[in-house]
């Protein structure tokens, strides 16, 4: 079973995330909770390629192609390894938020950052997605550390990912949760709960 959490800056999917592990592991499931960009040892140096501010001139294509390859060897080297010997993943953030931020976000072609993200995760699809929705400027309030190279982006970048999460949930209700995160922690993760028990084996 593999579980992804997205949204934009701030949303809070890596709470939302621990706490559904912790939840899973109480439940008696082994769990693995993992993470985009950097998950690896190779992709901990392609997140701070991407985002340090130091980092200027990147191509919108050569973002693509590095944020694909960081998730090819987290499928490689973590998510697949671990769904073979039967662990739920959990990973916040997954090819979503390429779709996102490389597509939307930057206005390429959504296609073809899907075309090159199936072919970097092998066609590796979640079983669910929870998307939480926050706006861009109550989601950049919530950040503590100072903001990174693509937090840093104009609100229309921002907004325009927002939509474009939007969009690819509404257009597949079967794979998608979509959440407001804008309310209280508790009720959130009871409401994901509730959602994962239905995918879950018995
Ligand atoms: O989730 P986290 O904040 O750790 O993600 C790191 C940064 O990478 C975020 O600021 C997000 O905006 C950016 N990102 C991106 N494209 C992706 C995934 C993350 O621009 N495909
Ligand atoms: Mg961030």
């Amino acid at each position: 079973v593999f579980i992804a959490f997205e949204g934009g800056e701030g949303a809070g999917k890596t709470t939302q995330a621990r706490l559904a592990a912790i939840w899973l592991r109480d439940h008696g499931y082994d769990v693995v909770t993992t993470h985009e960009p950097g998950a690896t040892k190779i992709g901990m140096r392609l997140r701070a390629m991407l985002l340090d501010r130091d980092t200027t001139g990147l191509s919108d294509r050569a973002e693509s192609l590095l944020y694909a390859a960081d998730r090819a060897d987290h499928v490689a080297n973590v998510i697949k390894p671990a769904m073979e010997r039967g662990a739920i993943v959990v990973s916040d953030r997954y090819v979503d938020s390429s779709l996102a931020y490389q597509g939307f976000g930057r206005q390429q072609r959504v296609e073809d950052i899907a075309r090159v993200n199936a072919w970097a995760t092998g066609g590796l699809v979640p079983d669910l997605t929870v998307l939480m929705e926050i706006p861009p400027s109550s989601g950049r309030d919530r950040l503590s550390a100072p903001a990174d190279r693509i937090e840093s982006l104009p609100d229309e970048f921002h907004e325009r990912v927002r939509a474009g999460f939007h969009a690819l949930a509404e257009a597949d209700p079967d794979r998608y949760l979509i959440v407001d995160a804008t309310r209280p922690q508790s009720e959130l993760s009871r409401e994901i709960q509730y959602r994962i028990r239905e995918i879950l084996p018995d």
